[in-house]
């Protein structure tokens, strides 16, 4: 059978799981910023933002997470959407003076890290992320101090100061072949925060870690029977996978990548169905690229009203374009870092870069949250 008469079989059916609606009130419950414009409203807030956006030397990058407005607004002014280091380094190579970072708070510090020539804003510092919270510096180096013996490696959604006492930042996408590179030289690894993404790697690559035992939130709320069930009534449907998820969860994947790998694994010709355990914000990425597909929401053990049941990052949601509008205004929300943790931080981030760069590891295709 052809693959263009595999395409016409499929039938489309609506999406059974989130309406505006219900997002809407999930949202809403859980104490997010859900943007409802008075008429015309949002159409000023667009073009005020990017008459601003030129009049201060700006440019906008935006997270897969963020928005639909603000991801278009990003793609239309000339800025950019990604995933965090890819942002940053965005930011880097883009002459604006100033970077406007919508999405969370680790985001713009890795912007600053990287740029520290530059401003770096952000429609709201409170804006943070459920791995950094659960990852505090002075924990994160007496845990350190108390396993010297072990080379620690810590996931991009840690604070600057949690980078600057890391032998290794690592995104997603390049975390199994650092490890495995880390165990070739007979090292063991102290990983953090991710519990996950952590027990994933070690099971790829067998490596003796100590897991420190964060976890993303949103992530953790995919179910393993909730996704199955949808597979009965999806047959076709590949399962894209992020690694923060649970075990049982990636054990179902077809695909289990970073927010740009499962971008770019929806891109395959031959499949027309996608079951997506990740934050919903990616749809807009995946919709524009093909349109045509189908793209269902992977269950969540969330029974409504609250975060677990929409799927948003409440932080991500915290961006909006009034906010964004305010702070091209008033240049409040500046990213700071001292410059000693700053310095501190770049270099297990530069590392990083610098493994990518030798064993041609293409880190833009295999962000993180
Ligand atoms: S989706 Fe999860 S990992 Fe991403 S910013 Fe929100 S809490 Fe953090």
């Amino acid at each position: 059978m052809s693959a263009q008469s595999e395409k016409k079989e499929i039938e489309f059916p609506e999406l059974p799981l989130v309406t505006e609606d219900f997002l809407s009130k999930a949202q809403a419950a859980a104490g997010c910023q859900m943007a409802e414009y008075a008429p015309g409203e949002r159409e000023a807030l667009l073009a005020g933002i990017k008459k601003l956006l030129k009049e201060q030397d700006a440019v906008l990058v935006a997270h897969y997470y963020t928005s639909d407005d603000l991801q278009q607004l990003a793609e239309e002014s000339g800025g950019y959407v990604a995933d965090s280091l890819e942002m940053a380094r965005f930011g880097h190579d883009h002459p604006a003076s100033t970077l406007i970072v919508a999405g969370v708070r680790f985001m713009g510090e890795t912007a600053k890290i990287l740029n520290p020539e530059k401003r770096v804003l952000m429609p709201d510092t409170e804006a943070t992320c459920s791995l950094d919270l659960e990852c505090p510096v002075d924990l994160f180096t007496a845990f350190c101090d108390g396993h010297p013996e072990y080379t620690s490696v810590v996931y991009a959604n840690t604070s600057a100061a949690v980078k600057a006492r890391a032998d290794w930042v690592v995104t997603s996408g390049i975390a199994l072949p650092i490890i495995k590179h880390l165990a070739e030289r007979g090292e063991k690894v102290l990983w953090a925060p991710d519990r996950h993404l952590g027990s994933y790697v070690q099971r790829e690559t067998g490596v003796d870690m100590l897991i420190w035992p964060g976890s993303c939130v949103i992530h953790e709320q995919f179910k393993a029977d909730g996704i199955r069930n949808l597979k009965e009534k999806y047959p076709q449907a590949q399962v894209l996978v992020h690694p923060e998820s649970p075990k049982e969860v990636v054990e179902l994947a077809d695909v289990v990548g970073s927010t740009t790998g499962l971008i770019k694994a929806s891109l395959n010709p031959d499949v027309h169905a996608f079951i997506v355990a990740t934050e919903p914000g990616i749809f807009y990425k995946m919709k524009q690229a093909s349109p045509a597909k189908l793209f269902l929401e992977a269950p969540s053990g969330g029974l409504g009203g609250t975060c677990e049941s929409c799927l948003r990052c409440p932080w991500m949601a915290m961006n909006g374009l009034r906010n964004l509008a305010e702070v091209l205004k008033t240049g409040a929300n500046e990213i700071t870092i001292e410059e000693d943790i700053r310095a501190r931080a770049l270099v297990p981030i530069q590392r990083m870069l610098d493994f990518a760069r030798r064993h041609q590891i293409i880190v833009k295709e295999k962000g993180n949250a």
